[in-house]
């Protein structure tokens, strides 16, 4: 079989296209030569959509047929609307008004929109290999059904990068952080023989669930440890756990990275605003509107903060500067991605799957 010449509209090259016809015989086959076939009008759509022709099955396809939404009776324009309102902070019922559709549509658009991001990122992230250098880690708390149990959210994200690793629902114990660590090392199958700098609060859950988890990886680990008195923060101290304070560099002995992006993330996720009727009804819904944010910003918004310096490259009254999303920083992918990309980006269901299984 020829390889196929790489195709820039493909997210990377790790990602070729397959046929995703169930009834063809080469279904998921990667042993197959995929190319396009020129393109045709959708109805209410100005964009055409690129067909694709199938060599070993001899048949060809749609480019939809790609998509998780794919035969959901939407059209394009109002699935990305949905993704883009999920990202925004708007609930199901608001995003139902603004579309005029049925509540019910638009959890199921939401859950297969969750589902699609979930894996693209846990696919870029073990087929491509995340570097991780530091990482911060904490839980912010939000409210299950008629307020009466608390549900708590624990992140990671690196802070050189500002990429949002992963995330985990749960109760404030050891056993979702050891979950978190859990499905964070299963992300790093080549980030080993990095140093990793880690910082988090004073939960003891982290400190149990480290030492479980980083049996293979070196690092180090410090804890911020934060005093209030009456609302108010009265003293910081470090405390190091693991190796030696001259491990870390001065701008990682925080945690305020994370505390930043807790702020950022309370804007876009109405589940988690306080003080408001927006708490979560349903852990499972909440989950996908995490995992749609999720690829929002890491994949999709430039990053205030990461910026490329253009002067050395372009001449006068261009750019001076490109900014980056986290993904871009962290080397997944090169451009800036929209809802488009992930929706029609060819990955296939297991992929993270097959990938740490061959390598390891
Ligand atoms: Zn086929």
């Amino acid at each position: 079989m020829t390889i196929p010449p790489y195709d820039p509209k493909l997210i990377h090259p790790l990602f070729p296209r397959f046929c995703p016809c169930q009834d063809c015989s080469y279904y998921l086959d990667l042993d197959n030569y995929i190319t396009l076939d020129g393109t045709y009008p959708v109805k209410n759509a100005l964009q055409r959509r690129q067909r694709l022709y199938c060599h070993a099955g001899e048949h060809r396809f749609s480019e939809t047929a790609y998509s998780p939404l794919f035969g959901h009776h939407g059209s394009f324009k109002e699935y990305v609307q949905t993704a883009k309102m999920s990202s925004y902070g708007l609930s199901t019922n608001q995003i139902a008004d603004v579309l005029e559709r049925d509540r019910r549509t638009i959890l199921e658009w939401q859950k297969a929109l969750g589902y699609k991001c979930k894996r693209f990122h846990l696919a870029l992230c073990s087929l491509i290999g995340l570097t991780l250098m530091s990482i911060q880690m904490d839980e912010i708390w939000s409210y299950l059904k008629k307020k009466k149990r608390q549900l708590w959210l624990f992140i990671t994200i690196e802070s050189k990068t500002k990429f949002w690793v992963n995330f985990e629902l749960g109760s404030r114990t050891s056993h979702t952080a050891h979950r978190l660590l859990k499905n964070l090392v299963s992300l790093m199958p080549w980030g080993f023989e990095h140093f990793l700098l880690v910082t988090t609060d004073k939960l003891a859950a982290y400190e149990k669930a480290i030492a479980n988890c980083f049996e293979k990886v070196r690092y180090a680990y410090l804890q911020i440890v934060k005093k209030r008195r009456k609302r108010r923060l009265v003293t910081v101290k470090q405390r190091i756990i693991k190796g030696q304070e001259t491990d870390f560099l001065n701008k990682t002995k925080n945690t305020s990275y994370i505390e930043r992006f807790n702020l950022t993330l309370r804007q876009k996720v109405s589940y988690l605003q306080r003080k408001t009727l927006g708490y979560c009804k349903n852990q499972k819904n909440f989950q996908q509107i995490l995992w749609i944010n999720l690829f929002d910003y890491n994949y999709r918004q430039p990053h205030k903060s990461l910026r490329h310096d253009l002067t050395g490259e372009t001449q006068k009254f261009k750019r001076r500067y490109q900014h980056l999303t986290p993904a871009m920083k962290m080397g997944l992918t090169s451009t800036q991605l929209e809802w488009q990309d992930l929706i029609l980006a060819p990955i296939p269901e297991n992929a993270h799957e097959f990938s740490t299984s061959t390598v390891l």
